[in-house]
């Protein structure tokens, strides 16, 4: 494995530089080439020469020169999160449909069933989020006195503050249903609390019930049923303003895909043990903790999903096409009911690397520093693929050369970077 320090080295990456590989011998679960790799990535992310580059020069002057490092797109990559987070609002918003209200409902898993939640955690995950769409239709139905199909956003998150296991499932669900029999959607102005609580510990304790079929499941559902008689614990958040769609979005993207433990709250690495801070639920103080590294380990790469999990999933109408002709009556319905509804919600587009840079450091990267001309791309270079795009080659073919416009059939198709089939799998952040 690659060790040596990069100019983007950290805290976080000198952790499992030390203990990986140790780490893994001990915890067998971790022992895979997934998991090797996610680490890898994430250890060369931010060093150009290890995971490629796009190079930016100054075709007016010469002087200008910028360098972006490819992202690595690890799930482990404290480097990339943001970015992540980013992209997440934008899909998410662009889901949300204006005039439509919506309410965020967290789902939770009681303590005693974290454990096994975590060691069956790939047969679990996906019957989870549906178990939670489920519970709401049925609530809704129930609530409402008509069979009611509602709308989802589901994400599903396993970690809580200081970084425990805590499976939980934030969704952002549609304040009613569509009612296919009469054909109409009917709003609901609230949900009751205990019947949410209720049915919420029936579905989870069935689903777990059907797949994991032990008898240490059995008594483990029935002891569920008796500590907890008011049922699981769920929240649903108060008020309904179509207007706060844009910060409901950016607020779940933070709680929901933000890193485990990110790295301003490191505070201290001693080779042996890492401490680090936290703000808690219950004491709503910063709370700072010390553990061993493993642990540390542990806490970081408990979170990482199966390969190839979709997090975020969209079910009931909200993941039909029909949903744009429902809409229409979504909005009368809810007119009729509350007077007009204004949509006040902006789509938001996903940043550009050139964005997120100048809003971080006030400077345009793109912008030549010496004669204040907009930059161009000269070498594309990836590890593997090596030189995929170079100007100064292209110069000297005679890219420039005529200004006469002329047919070639054998000339290259512009500044194409992607080949026609298969597909590298690159991420160039600064042509987003
Ligand atoms: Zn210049
Ligand atoms: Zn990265």
């Amino acid at each position: 494995m690659s060790a040596e320090p990069s100019r983007d080295w950290n805290v976080f990456k000198q952790i499992f530089v030390d203990h990986w590989d140790g780490f893994k011998r001990v915890h067998a679960r971790y022992n895979k080439r997934y998991y090797d790799s996610l680490v890898d990535k994430m250890l060369r992310c931010g060093n150009p020469e290890k995971m490629g580059y796009i190079e930016y020069r100054c075709l007016q002057c010469g002087e200008g020169k910028h360098l972006v490092s490819m992202s690595c797109k690890s799930s482990l990559c404290l480097r990339c999160a943001k970015v992540y987070v980013d992209n997440w609002v934008s899909q998410v918003s662009q889901m949300l449909h204006e005039g439509v209200i919506y309410r965020h409902i967290v789902l939770t898993v009681p303590a005693l069933l974290r454990t096994t939640f975590y060691q069956n955690a790939h047969v679990l995950l996906s019957a989870f989020m549906r178990c939670g769409v489920k519970c709401l239709d049925d609530v809704f139905t129930r609530v409402s006195g008509h069979a009611l199909q509602g709308g989802y956003i589901v994400v599903v998150q396993t970690h809580g503050r200081h970084g425990q296991y805590n499976p939980h499932l934030p969704i952002i669900a549609t304040s009613g249903g569509w009612d296919r029999k009469a054909s109409q959607w009917r709003h609901l102005d609230y949900i009751p609390y205990r019947l949410l609580r209720k049915k919420w510990q029936w579905y989870l304790l069935t689903m777990l019930r059907q797949r994991v079929r032990t008898p240490a499941i059995n008594r483990l559902v029935d002891a569920c049923y008796t500590r907890y008689r008011e049922g699981f614990v769920t929240n649903v958040q108060k008020g309904d303003v179509p207007a706060r769609y844009q910060s409901l979005a950016r607020y779940l993207a933070k709680y929901v895909v933000s890193p485990p433990i990110s790295l301003r709250r490191i505070d201290r690495y001693d080779g042996h043990r890492v401490t680090y801070h936290y703000r808690s639920h219950k004491s709503e103080r910063v709370e700072q903790e010390t553990v061993e590294v493993s642990t540390f380990i542990g806490r970081m790469v408990q979170h990482v999903f199966p390969k190839g999990f979709k997090r975020i999933r969209y079910y009931g109408v909200q993941a039909t096409k029909t949903f744009a002709t429902l809409k229409g009556l979504i909005q009368e319905a809810l007119a009729q009911v509350k007077g007009i509804v204004k949509g006040a919600m902006k789509i938001i587009a996903p940043m550009t690397y050139r964005q997120r840079y100048q809003q971080s450091t006030g400077r345009d990267p793109l912008r030549c520093p010496h004669c204040q001309h907009e930059m161009g791309v000269w070498r594309i270079w990836h590890p593997t693929y090596g030189l995929i795009h170079d100007e100064l080659k292209a110069i000297e073919r005679g890219k420039y050369a005529s200004q006469a416009p002329r047919v070639d059939p054998a000339s290259e198709p512009g500044r194409t970077l992607w080949p026609a089939s298969g597909g590298i799998p690159l991420s160039l952040p600064g042509l987003q």
